[in-house]
């Protein structure tokens, strides 16, 4: 049983509820443990961001899947979602889940890198990860999700409900 974390993220549509649909479809099959709350970010275009500003969260699964298969679930969400297989990279999309951290686990390989290579500079990734990860160590850098996320600081990050938005959690209503 791994420990996991994921991001997620969309620009297009009705954003919220393409976040709910992909907690909904993850949930079906993993067990979600936490979610943060929900945040909008502005479309940063230091790293090459396109589009309209994000809705933006992170939430914590148990999941008996290996990284890579993890991965190609987690694209057959993004999919059914609508996102289309070959979009282009930091474009604006319906849906995207990344995988940010498996365990302790390091991954390199063609397709996955884990921990995700840019979660440490990204304000849009730490900051709802340090909600339910504050004192998770990252296993490259060897520092807290919190210590990473209060250099990185929260530019451009705006919270906009409470926890559990999603009513998915153990105890949530659904
Ligand atoms: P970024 O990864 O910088 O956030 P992105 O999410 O826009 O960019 P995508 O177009 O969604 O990038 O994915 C490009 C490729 O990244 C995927 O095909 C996947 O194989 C690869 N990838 C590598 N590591 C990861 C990871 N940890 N999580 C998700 N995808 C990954
Ligand atoms: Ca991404
Ligand atoms: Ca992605």
């Amino acid at each position: 049983m791994a420990d996991v974390y994921i991001a997620l993220g969309a620009n297009l549509g009705d954003r919220e509820a393409n976040l709910r649909s992909a907690l909904r479809a993850i949930s079906g099959s993993e067990r979600v443990v936490a979610v943060s709350s929900l945040f909008e970010t502005e479309a940063v275009t230091l790293d090459g961001s396109e589009g309209p500003p994000y809705y933006n969260a992170a939430c914590r699964i148990e999941t008996e899947l290996e990284p890579l298969p993890l991965l190609r679930f987690l694209q057959s969400v993004e999919r059914q979602i609508g996102r289309p297989a070959e979009a282009r990279r930091w474009a604006p999309r319906l849906i995207d889940l990344d995988l940010l951290l498996y365990g302790s686990d390091i991954v390199e390989t063609d397709d996955l890198t884990v921990p995700h290579p840019l979660m440490a500079e990204r304000p849009f990734v730490l900051v709802p990860l340090a909600e339910i990860a504050a004192g998770l160590v990252h296993p490259v850098l060897n520092r807290t999700i919190a210590d990473l996320a209060e250099e990185a600081g929260d530019a451009g990050v705006r919270r906009i409900t409470g926890e559990r938005w999603d009513g998915l959690t153990g105890d949530g209503p659904g």
